[in-house]
């Protein structure tokens, strides 16, 4: 059992007011690893003080200052690697290779918010004016429990890059993972309440941190629900607001593709991270003349495909990341039968073999757009496979759906992938299989959210122009 007693106020660890003991699982198995105590209203005031307080001396440092800040954070972080990938095999089930890569992803955003900071002009003269882009104020960054230490990591970074002060709430499902990353952090000795994290829920400590008037910006990461909820309470007191939300994107697998080389990546990108990623391709569209070829490929694949233990490094699916969500995903998984499409491979229940909150690898076929199943994010390792006649007809099928976060286009030409991409409404489009890159602008178009992170878009977002008249470039 591991216990996470504190949260990080002013420089310190201390003991929340909040009194509630909120149980951890791991969710491999269900059983209850630990308890973290959650902070309140009170905690969350007290932490936006701090960071109020440390902000006027921290938004005047010098970009030296903050990128050397930045490498310490990244050598404290890169120091714990072993210790967060431990933690998050245990807390969250990811399997090795995906942990693996999120724990050495916390370390690094630190390097590339101190890239961007390096190469983004912070002043420019503008016909009469001095242009300074000045950092917004104390920011509260409100992370989900997909890639905790990654999502703290990477906020936190670009906000400290630009200047701001941060109040951070991750997931309360996070805490084991959150107190590595707090220790790490901790030791990189940051000046006291240029960051503070507290634990706790939505409703109690996320809503302070989104009405409280001293908090003038919110990054959010989470549910396109909560972001609304968000975004509507930001409003009273007009913060700005960057809202990374849901998808449900499509991978397009056009018709002058080989299949046995895009089948297997639009699996990886459907599939990734358990199902549990905001950008997983989970509307797979298949020209419909061979429909045949496509699931005669992607049924062995899947069937094969190992789901439960996380330390198997032969596990390709871990378990959803609570009790909940293996519940949603049942739901939905009922929902595509009940619905009428063809059930190809996995369905209700655990895998063979398997307990906690593991769900099966499923995939739907004869899926319309209308559907439920096509049109909602599940959050879980449930892929849908669509037809289409035509390319024009595959680009309206892509394109017509509340979300626009992410894209994939499979073709045998690189150049008529890029033609179709160009078409598709999403932040991001990958054409055949091109992988992430930390510098490269991440968001969404339409409910999957509002802004931009990574790079000197990222960084942008926590700054905002002021423009000094009759003063010329320093
Ligand atoms: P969630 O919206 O339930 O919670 C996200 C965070 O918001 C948590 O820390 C939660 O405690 C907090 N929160 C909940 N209610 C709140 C409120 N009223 N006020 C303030 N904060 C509140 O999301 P989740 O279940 O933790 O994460 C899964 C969702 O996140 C999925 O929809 C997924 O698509 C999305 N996601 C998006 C991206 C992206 O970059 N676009 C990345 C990862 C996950």
């Amino acid at each position: 059992m591991s216990d996470t007693s504190h949260i990080y106020v002013d420089g310190r660890f201390i003991t929340p007011h909040g009194t509630e003991l909120f149980a951890l699982h791991n969710p491999a198995s269900g059983e209850v690893i630990g308890h973290v105590r959650l902070g309140d209203e009170v905690d969350a005031r007290n932490a936006i003080a701090a960071a109020k307080k440390a902000f006027p001396t921290w938004a005047r440092t010098a970009k030296d200052t903050r990128i050397a800040l930045l490498k310490r954070m990244h050598d404290a972080m890169a120091a714990r690697r072993d210790e967060l990938l431990a933690a998050i095999i245990l807390e969250y089930g990811a399997p090795a290779a995906r942990a693996e890569w999120m724990a050495t992803y916390a370390a690094t955003s630190f390097l590339d918010a101190a890239r961007a900071l390096e190469q983004y002009p912070l002043e420019q003269q503008i016909g009469n004016a001095r242009v300074i882009m000045q950092p917004l104020g104390v920011v509260g960054l409100i992370t989900p429990w997909n890639s905790n230490a990654g999502f703290i990591c990477s906020k936190l970074a670009y906000a400290l890059a630009a200047g701001c002060t941060a109040v951070l709430k991750p997931s309360e499902m996070s805490a084991s993972q959150t107190v590595v990353v707090l220790k790490a952090l901790h030791e990189a000795e940051a000046p006291a309440g240029v960051f503070n994290i507290v634990n706790g829920r939505g409703d109690v400590v996320g809503a302070e941190i989104t009405s409280n008037p001293d908090v003038a910006k919110i990054s959010f990461t989470g549910s396109t629900a909560v972001g609304k909820s968000i975004l509507k309470e930001a409003a009273a007191t007009l913060k700005r607001v960057t809202l990374e939300l849901g998808g449900k994107s499509p991978s397009i697998i056009l018709d002058d593709v080989d299949f046995a080389e895009a089948i297997p990546l639009a699996l990886q990108v459907g599939l990734n991270n358990s199902g549990q990623a905001c950008i997983n391709g989970t509307r797979i569209l298949v020209p419909e003349s061979r429909l045949d070829e496509a699931l005669s490929l992607i049924k062995p694949a899947v069937e094969k495909m190992k789901a439960g233990d996380p330390k198997d490094p032969a596990t390709v699916i871990g378990p959803m990341v609570s009790q909940t969500q293996y519940e949603r995903v049942q739901r939905y998984i009922k929902k595509g039968i009940e619905e009428g499409a063809t059930l190809v491979v996995g369905g209700e229940g655990h895998p063979e073999g398997a307990s906690g909150f593991t769900v099966k690898p499923t995939v739907f076929a004869n899926v319309t757009n209308d559907m439920v199943i096509a049109r909602e994010e599940i959050f879980g390792p449930v892929l849908c496979v669509l037809t289409y006649k035509d390319e024009a007809e595959a680009i309206r099928i892509a394109n017509d759906t509340p979300y626009g976060l992410h894209a994939y286009v499979f073709s045998g030409s690189q150049q008529h992938g890029i033609n179709v991409g160009e078409q598709l409404e999403a932040g991001r489009i990958s054409v055949n299989g091109a992988p992430h890159h930390p510098d490269v602008p991440f968001g969404g178009f339409k409910q999957s959210g509002i802004g931009r992170e990574y790079g000197i878009f990222g960084l942008q977002a926590f700054l905002e122009p002021k423009a000094l008249m009759g003063a010329a470039a320093s």
